[in-house]
């Protein structure tokens, strides 16, 4: 049987459901202008991703992949969240989400580093604060796992110490290294480097031949889940496809949200067609405007500069995941 595009169908499945997983992928950010890789263009664009987003690349030519690097992070700095990472904003409020899945917890998990799904969670939670202003209680926020980390994150490779530095540039030879080339090399001593210890610094990133954030924790909750939602990666893309199969397997329902169709999307239950920013805007809308008076108050973007100059909503909530869910050590 074909998958369904009926938002009636879809609201019947996550009214019955327990514990819903969202993962999210590129296709998510493309309306707040962060390109894929494929479509970064300029000198990048010649570059395979494995030979740069790698520790081997990064010891080969610390310069380059930094250089790299500094781009996406002006990129993430100069971007905002979309309606889709609002809609999903609000599934992690509980006031919506009780309106839509009155039983069930959800999760978020991106594959994106851009932290533009932390910056949404945190625009939201703050406008819902229970009209007092402060942020609602944590606990009751929904998980949100950045597994890929975030471009914004610093890592020193002698200390370990990670931190968000949204520092423009990050040091005064990225800002001076002619960007659309690769081959301007800085000396290393020029590159960024930690405060703590002296040692050069890294993207604060998941690279190829490295274990994504949160595995354990994730697997948890997919092992859990009953209704998986795909948005913005193909279905046949690692690690969604494997998540989406092993709830699939066990009886799950799965909805794709995504641009365009994908191999494997004929087997999955519900398949949304489409911008994400515009399906899932109107799908929350659909789900939500009768019963709940939760908006999407977007004019709070103008205040975007400030919110973009903090630490995330997510560096607290971090801890409030690990307390919550003994006996779940990181791993
Ligand atoms: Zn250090």
């Amino acid at each position: 049987m074909p998958p369904s595009s009926t938002v009636e169908d879809f609201r019947r499945v996550l009214r019955d459901s327990k514990n819903i997983i969202a993962i999210v992928g590129a296709g998510l950010s493309a309306a707040s202008g962060i390109p894929t890789w494929r479509d970064s263009g300029g000198v990048w664009k010649s570059y395979d991703p494995s030979t740069i987003a790698t520790p081997t690349a990064f010891a080969t030519n610390p310069s380059l992949v930094w250089q790299h690097y500094h781009a996406m992070r002006e990129r993430a700095l100069k971007a905002t969240p979309n309606p889709a990472h609002f809609a999903l904003a609000l599934l992690c409020i509980p006031s919506f989400l009780s309106t839509v899945a009155p039983a069930a917890k959800f999760t978020l998990v991106t594959q994106n580093i851009d932290g533009l799904s932390v910056r949404a969670l945190d625009i939201t939670t703050a406008q819902h604060a229970n009209g007092s202003g402060n942020l609602a209680s944590e606990s009751e926020i929904s998980r949100l796992y950045e597994m890929h980390g975030r471009v914004l994150d610093t890592l020193c490779t002698s200390c370990g110490h990670r931190e968000y530095n949204p520092a423009d540039p990050l040091c005064p030879a990225l800002a001076a290294s002619d960007l659309g080339s690769s081959e301007g090399q800085i000396p290393v001593e020029e590159l960024p480097h930690c405060l703590q210890c002296g040692g050069l610094l890294r993207p604060g990133v998941v690279w190829f031949e490295e274990l994504p954030h949160h595995s354990r924790e994730i697997w948890e909750v997919v092992d859990a889940a009953d209704v998986c939602l795909l948005i913005g990666t193909s279905s046949k893309v690692q690690p969604a496809a494997a998540y989406a199969y092993e709830i699939a397997d066990r009886g799950g329902k799965v909805a794709v949200f995504n641009k365009e169709r994908s191999e494997g999307d004929e087997e999955r239950d519900f398949l949304f067609l489409g911008p994400c920013e515009e399906t899932l805007h109107k799908f929350s809308l659909a789900l939500g405007q009768t019963t709940c008076k939760v908006s999407i108050r977007t004019d709070i973007l103008q205040d975007a500069e400030c919110i973009r100059r903090r630490p995330p909503y997510l560096v607290h909530l971090r801890s409030v995941v690990r307390r919550h869910d003994k006996p779940q050590a990181r791993n």
